[in-house]
Order: structure tokens, then sequence, then C-alpha cells
């Protein structure tokens, strides 16, 4: 009956988060400044990626005057990024113009090909800069006016400020990030193969060495592993026995966000498949022959030759966003602080979604003590099962991101109570035993992965908030708890969780779905290839991205090092 329990609680947590979201709307807005004299308020995006383009595609455009800002004219499908190093997919099967995407608006988006270099929140201004690539003729500067500005620059690459790192290592982050790599990785071949080299110099070549074991370099090791198994072996016999595949990690197993089964599978796999794994080691140095090496554990340093490196270590906020942050005095964050509407915090009218932004909750454990005391309606200090059971549903509704947390040690900890509580004879639960079980997850509750799926669902929830903002003033529908200090126009941003993949090579996949659920092998990869497929933000790309993984099926990858 515990584990009735527990699935009728995952189940009934499911239903509700369908619901929550049915039901969830949109956000705060300042309503002295909506538009009420009949112009239209001015909006500025700035991005395309994720965040930005949901916020696009969502926003009912008659309402506003909008203009997008990014220096990239295009949305990257980014999950296949590590598709593109390989060539399993062509870098412009994941790529779709943003100008495609606003053409299908009804009313008139601008975009700018631009990158914003000062966002002036006291004067409603950003500054922006034509892309200095390639011959321009004029001043390339530019300033915005906005009444609401949506800030969606995403983050940049960390490399820890580790010497080395920006002359000598390739990252995964952009599409040229992707075509470099998979150029880098034939002259690699080709010039293990030139004659003259010794063994050594061949082998170094062939040392391709990934800095970082989550999901992105682990997915590309695994890409890496199969272009060399299944394609290049074939077209450069002489060297196939020289290639070596490292991934430096420094915890102590790799993909350690994801559900323990799955790190452990991962690893197995790996050194079945013949990929080095060197955990507990930090990156310190990287020279142009050398990565150096220290030991967290003993502390010995060490030198590891190499032909090619990927850093895939984690994101940091750009310096644009840094230089805002210092001016709102928000100088010590990891990335912008929000409200639970996506509102900057002291910020009137700016909004931050995925990855430059966090949502700053309020207390959750308050709330949360607050739901227990609820539901103690007798004062006893103690809970029936089904009173227990509703109290979870009701914290889940609210913190819907609490299920990623509620995992392992922590579901388990709960079951071992509930456990307890059968063998004394269904006993009434000690509240006080359950509560402590929730302030374990407390402070990771607070911030939500820098994932597509939170950027999107974020740009979504404000397109809607944006859609309803009229309606709203007269019917608000905030939650009760903002009653006594006036109700709140909108509901707050709530995550929904629906799990995530981790492609492991050899046509395999682990996937961790909601509620607890792991699934992992050849049949979770043809679930990757129809989420994937299903997720292409046009069916451009879908036909696209669907016939080079068929093209990939029939004629294996192209080595051409164009
Ligand atoms: P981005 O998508 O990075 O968009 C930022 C936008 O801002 C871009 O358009 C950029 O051009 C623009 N910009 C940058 N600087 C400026 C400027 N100064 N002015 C104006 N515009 C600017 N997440 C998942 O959920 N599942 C996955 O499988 C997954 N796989 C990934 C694989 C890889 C290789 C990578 C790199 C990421 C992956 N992610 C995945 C994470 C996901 O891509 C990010 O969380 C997501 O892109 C965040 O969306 P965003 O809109 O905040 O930022």
């Amino acid at each position: 009956s515990v584990t009735k329990l527990l699935l009728l609680f995952t189940v009934s947590s499911g239903g509700l988060l369908a619901y929550s979201e049915s039901k969830s709307g949109p956000a705060a807005f300042d309503v002295e400044s909506s538009p009420s004299d009949g112009k239209k308020k001015k909006v500025v995006v700035l991005g395309t990626g994720w965040a930005g383009t949901s916020f696009l595609k969502n926003l009912d455009i008659s309402s506003y005057d909008v203009q997008v800002v990014s220096p990239r004219n295009y949305f990257a499908f980014t999950p296949l990024l590590p598709s593109v190093t390989c060539g399993t997919v062509e870098a412009r099967s994941i790529v779709e113009p943003i100008r495609n995407i606003i053409k299908k608006k009804s009313g008139e988006i601008q975009f700018w090909e631009a990158e914003c270099v000062k966002i002036d929140a006291a004067n409603k201004k950003v500054l922006c800069r034509c892309n200095d690539s390639g011959h321009f003729v004029g001043k390339g500067e530019f300033l915005l006016d906005y009444d609401y500005l949506v800030i969606a620059l995403g983050a940049e690459v960390n490399t820890f400020n580790t010497s080395g790192v920006i002359e000598h290592c390739h990252f995964l982050k952009e599409i040229e990030d992707a075509q470099k790599i998979r150029r880098s990785v034939i002259d690699c071949f080709e010039r293990a193969i030139i004659p003259n080299l010794t063994e050594e110099e061949r082998r170094t070549n062939l040392h391709f060495v990934i800095v970082g074991g989550g999901p992105t370099g682990v997915e590309f090791a695994a890409e890496l592993h199969d272009f060399v198994q299944e394609d290049l072996v074939k077209l450069y016999p002489v060297v196939q026995d020289l290639v070596k595949i490292t991934v430096i990690q420094s915890g102590d197993h790799i993909l350690n966000a994801f559900d323990e089964r799955i790190s452990s599978f991962a690893e197995q796999k790996f050194q079945r498949d013949g990929i080095e794994l060197l955990t507990g080691s930090r990156v310190v140095g990287v020279s142009n022959e050398a990565i150096t090496l220290k030991m967290k554990s003993k502390g010995e340093i060490s030198s590891v030759p190499y032909g090619m490196v990927v850093w895939s270590t984690g994101i940091r906020t750009r310096p644009v966003v840094s230089d805002f942050m210092d001016q709102i005095g928000q100088s010590n964050r990891r990335a912008l602080a929000t409200d639970e509407w996506l509102q900057v915090k002291g910020c009137n009218n700016v909004y931050a979604l995925g990855d430059c932004a966090t949502i700053n909750q309020r207390k959750v454990m308050e709330d949360i003590s607050t739901i227990f005391s609820a539901a103690d309606k007798d004062n006893s200090g103690t809970l029936t099962v089904e009173e227990f059971r509703d109290v979870i549903d009701d914290i889940l509704v609210r913190y819907p991101q609490i299920e990623l947390y509620l995992k392992s040690k922590h579901l388990q900890h709960i079951t071992d109570l509930l456990k307890d509580s059968e063998t004394n004879d269904g006993k009434d639960l000690d509240i006080e035993k359950f509560k402590s079980a929730f302030s374990h997850v407390d402070s990771q509750m607070k911030t939500l992965p820098a994932t597509a799926q939170v950027a999107s669902q974020q740009g979504t929830y404000l397109a809607r908030c944006f859609n309803h903002m009229e309606e709203s003033k007269v019917n608000p529908e905030g939650p009760l708890r903002f009653r006594e200090s006036g109700r709140h126009q909108f509901r707050p941003f709530q995550y929904k969780h629906f799990g995530q993949f981790a492609p492991l090579g050899g046509e395999q996949t682990a996937a961790e779905l909601p509620g607890d659920w792991v699934s992992i092998g050849h049949s979770t990869q043809w679930l990757w290839y129809s989420v994937y497929a299903s997720k292409q933000v046009s069916w451009r790309t879908r036909v696209l991205v669907i016939s080079d993984w068929t093209r990939r099926f029939i004629f294996g990858r192209d080595s051409s090092r164009i």
C-alpha cells in the first residue's frame, strides 16, 4: 500500500500539474503603464533563443509595437547541437530564420540583427550595436525606447578563468561552435595520417578530450564515438586503433544531475565503449599541446597531450547582463533575479527569462509549513494518510519543481516514514517528521535548471500575461495568498517538468521521466527521435531533421571537411 500511495501521489500530482498549467496564466504588470490611451505600448525583446522565440510565437502582437534584437537572425534547436558536431544532422536543419517565425504573426514585428550592449532601465532605453563582422556602412549603433523590456539573452560559456581555455579549446554553445568542431574532428584524422609522424604523434592527434561530464559533454562524447566507429574507421583504417576519447569530470560521476541509475549506466557503457573517464579531476590550464590536470583527492598534477579539446563545463551571465545587474544592485548574483511573475526585482516592466534569469521565490518552507498547519485541523500535530496525500498534492501544485528533487534520498525518506506509520497500525503521521523531509530540498527548489524546457515555458507564460493584460484588470486571477495586500493580477509562473534525455550513443538513450521513471535503451532512443522531431519549431526543420537522420542511417555521416 506504500507503493500504491506513492503511485497515487505521483499520478494525482501529474493530473494536478496538468490542471495547474491550463489554469495558470500570466503575470504581474504595472497596471498604470498598460495601454489605455489607444497608443500601442512598445515591447523590446532581447534574444531569439528558446525564451525569446517562445515569447514571440505566443504573443498577440495586435496590441503591441514589438521590436526584436539579436545578433543571430535565427532560432537554433540547441538539443541537437551535439548531432551537428559529427554531421548526424546538418547545421541548417536545426535553425529557423527568425523572420520566418515572425512573418506568420498577424501584425508587424521588427527584427534588428544587432547586439544589445547596454540596458538603461532608468530611461527605458537599450543601446544596440550592429554585428561588426563584415563590411558595415554607417554608424552601426542605435537606441531603442521601450515600455516593456523582455530580456532573453541566454548565457555564455563559463571557463572559470582557466588559463588557455579561450585560446585552445572548442565550445559547444552556438551553431558556429558545432560547425568548427566538425571540421576540427576531420582535421585531427587527416593530420594523424600524414607521413613521417611517430606513433606517439599520431596518437596525440587522435586524442579527443571533453572537459565536463554534464549532458552536453556526455552526448558529444557518445556522438563522437559513434562517428569514429561507424564511419571514420572505415575511411582511416590505418589509425583506427590509435583513437582515444577522454571525458574529464571534476565531480565523482558523470551526469550527476540525473538519476543515479542513469549516471551509472552511462559510466558502464562508456567503459565498454573504451571512452576513458577521469573523474575527480580539475583542469587547471590548457596549452597548445597539453591539458594540465589536478586530481582533487591527492592534489597530484599531470599533463595530458591532446589533438582536440571541447570545453563544456557550464554557463555564466553575459557581460551586458552583468553590467545591468550592477546598475540595479544585483552584482553578486549568478543570474538576474526575478519575482515569480518573471519581473526583474526592483525594475518595473522589465522581465527576464531563460538562462539569464533566476526566480527568487518567496520562502518556500514557510509556505509548506502553512499548508501542513492548515491540514492539521484539530491541532494534533499529526495527519492521516489521506490528509497527507492532499498536502503533497497541494505542495506540488504550488511548487511543481519539487518533483525534481523528491527523488532518491528524499523520496526514500518519505517512503520510510510512511512504512513506519503502517507498522504502527496506520497511526497518524507526525507532521514535524514530514516537514523535515521537505526542508532538505528547500534551497534547491528556489532555482530552476538552465534548460530549454524552462526557457520556453517561461516565454509562453509571459506572452500569455501580455495577451491577458487588459482582461486581468477586470478579473484578476492571482493566488489567494495576495488577497490581503490586494489580489495579484496573475497566477505566478509554475514550471512543469516533462523529464530529460541523455543520449549515450549506439542508438541507446537514457530518459528520466516525471514521477521518478527511468527508461534506458534502444526503445528510449526512438522516444528521443519522436520527441525531438515533434519539438521542432517548424515543419521545414522537422522534415530536414528527419531526412538527415534517414540519410545517416542509409549513407552514414559525411566526412568532408568543408
Ligand atoms: P538562448 O537559447 O541561448 O538564447 C539567447 C539569445 O540571445 C540568442 O538568440 C542570442 O543570439 C541572443 N543574444 C546573445 N547576446 C545578445 C546581445 N548582446 N543582444 C541581443 N541578443 C543577444 N536544454 C534542454 O532542455 N534539453 C536539452 O537537451 C538541451 N541540450 C542542450 C545542448 C547544448 C549543446 C546546449 C548548448 C544547450 C542545451 N540545452 C538543453 C540548454 C538550452 O539550450 C538552454 O537552456 C536554452 O537555450 C536557454 O534559452 P535562452 O532563450 O535563455 O537562451
